[in-house]
C-alpha cells in the first residue's frame, strides 16, 4: 500500500505530510552537508543549528517568557512522572498534590508516591473520569511543592479549557496530548512536559519546559540524566541527545510557524474538526453516546461508545475498509476513540463525520 489512509492512532500518531517528506528528502543527504541528521556529530554546527532553531520555533509559536528552559530528554512522558517529583518534591517536606482527571494521571501518582508525600487535590473516579473539576471542588494545599495536571486525559478524552486555578503553588503539566494544539499562557507554569509522538514529532523525545526557579528546588546527588539543571547547564546536550526527533520536532514547528501560521490557527482548525465530531454525537440521538460530559470535552481525542460492543466491532470494520483507521478506545475503556491531532487533515475528520452519519443511518432502530 502507496495511498496514505486517514490515521486517527492515539500516538505514535499521524505528522504533517510536509515534515515527513522534508525528512524523507533530508534522510539521504541533507542539503549541503551530504548526510542525514542520523550520521553527524550532536556537537557539530550543522545540529547545533537545528537544535536552536527548533527551540526558537518554540519559544516563538508558545511565547514562551525569558526565564524558562527548554529542554528535549529522552524517557517519554513516563520518565517525567519519575523526574517531577525526584526533582521538585524529593526532601522539600512538602506534600505534592494531583488533580486527577483520568489514566495518566493515575500512573504519574503511582510514581510521585515512590518519592514523597501525594495529595489527591481533585479525584474524577466517582464519575469515570468524564468530568474536570469545578473551582470549588480543588482542595489545594497552599504549602504544596506544586500541583500536577493533566491537560487532556488521553484514554478518557477530557480536557482543561484552561488552567486549573492553584493560587500560588506553582503549577506543573503533563501536556503530552495537547501539546502545540493550542495557544498556552506559559507564565502560569512552574514546569510543563509533553512526550513528542502526538503532535510534536516521533517517539523519543520529549519537551520539557521549566521556569529557572524551580530548578532552586532540585535536590543534591541526583544522577546527572535525571536531574533537569544538568540537562539546562549543557543546553539538552549533556549526552547524545535524540538528534532525529529534535530535527523531526524543528520540522513540525516549522510547518506550524510558516504553513498553519501559528497556534491561533491551529486551536481554529482543531476545534472545527472536534465540532464536527461531537456534533455527528449529539445528533444521533443517543446512537453515539460520548464518554467526556459535553463541558469537558477533549479537542483532541473524541471518545464515544455504540449501544454494543458488536456494533462498535462492526464500526471500526467498516471504518477501515473505507481508510479511516486505529479509531479502537484504549484496552482499558473499550468503545472508540478519534484521535484527531494537529496533523489529522480536516477532510479526514470530515470523512469519519460522514462515516458516523451514515452508519448510523443503516443502524438506527
Ligand atoms: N501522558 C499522557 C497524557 C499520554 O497520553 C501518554 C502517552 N499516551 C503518556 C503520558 C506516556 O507517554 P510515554 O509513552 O511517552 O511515556
Amino acid at each position: 500500500m502507496t495511498e496514505r489512509v486517514y490515521n486517527f492512532s492515539p500516538g505514535p500518531a499521524v505528522l504533517p505530510e510536509p515534515a515527513l517528506a522534508e525528512a524523507q528528502r533530508d534522510l539521504m543527504a541533507l542539503p549541503g552537508v551530504g548526510r542525514s541528521v542520523l550520521e553527524i556529530s550532536h556537537r557539530s554546527a550543522t545540529f547545533k543549528k537545528m537544535l536552536d532553531r527548533a527551540i526558537d520555533d518554540l519559544r516563538s509559536l508558545l511565547a514562551i517568557p525569558a526565564g524558562y528552559h527548554v529542554l528535549f530528554l529522552q524517557g517519554g512522558s513516563r520518565l517525567q512522572f519519575s523526574m517531577v517529583p525526584m526533582n521538585l518534591l524529593r526532601g522539600t517536606g512538602r506534600p505534592a498534590d494531583y488533580i486527577l482527571t483520568g489514566s495518566w494521571g493515575n500512573k504519574a501518582i503511582a510514581e510521585a508516591r515512590l518519592e514523597g508525600d501525594v495529595r489527591l487535590a481533585w479525584d474524577g473516579k466517582a464519575s469515570h473520569y468524564d468530568r474536570l473539576p469545578q473551582p470549588s471542588e480543588l482542595d489545594v494545599d497552599p504549602r504544596a511543592a506544586y500541583v500536577h495536571f493533566t491537560s487532556n486525559e488521553t484514554i478518557q478524552g477530557v480536557q482543561f479549557p484552561r488552567e486549573p486555578e492553584v493560587g500560588t503553588v506553582p503549577l506543573v503539566c503533563d501536556a503530552s496530548s495537547d501539546f502545540l494544539s493550542r495557544p498556552v499562557a506559559i507564565d502560569r507554569y512552574g514546569l510543563l512536559y509533553a512526550c513528542a509522538q502526538k503532535n510534536a514529532g516521533p517517539a523519543g523525545v520529549t519537551v520539557v519546559i521549566v521556569r529557572e526557579d524551580m530548578l532552586a528546588a532540585v535536590p543534591e546527588r541526583l544522577p546527572g540524566m535525571l536531574d533537569y539543571r544538568v540537562h539546562a547547564q549543557h543546553g539538552s546536550l549533556y549526552n547524545t541527545p535524540p538528534v532525529f526527533g529534535i530535527y523531526f520536532v524543528g520540522l513540525v514547528t516549522k510547518w506550524l510557524r510558516h504553513e498553519v501560521g501559528g497556534l491561533e490557527a491551529m486551536a481554529a482548525r482543531n476545534g472545527r474538526k472536534a465540532g464536527w465530531l461531537y456534533g455527528a454525537i449529539d445528533q444521533s440521538h443517543g446512537f453515539y453516546r460520548g464518554h467526556a460530559r459535553p463541558e469537558c470535552r477533549s479537542v483532541m481525542n473524541v471518545t464515544f461508545r455504540l449501544p454494543s460492543e458488536s456494533l462498535e466491532k462492526e464500526f471500526l470494520r467498516q471504518a477501515e475498509a473505507e481508510g479511516l483507521v486505529a479509531l479502537g478506545g484504549h484496552r482499558s475503556v473499550g468503545g472508540i476513540r478519534a484521535s484527531i491531532y494537529n496533523a489529522m487533515p480536516e477532510a479526514g475528520v470530515e470523512a469519519l463525520r460522514d462515516f458516523m452519519h451514515a452508519f448510523h443511518r443503516q443502524h438506527a432502530g
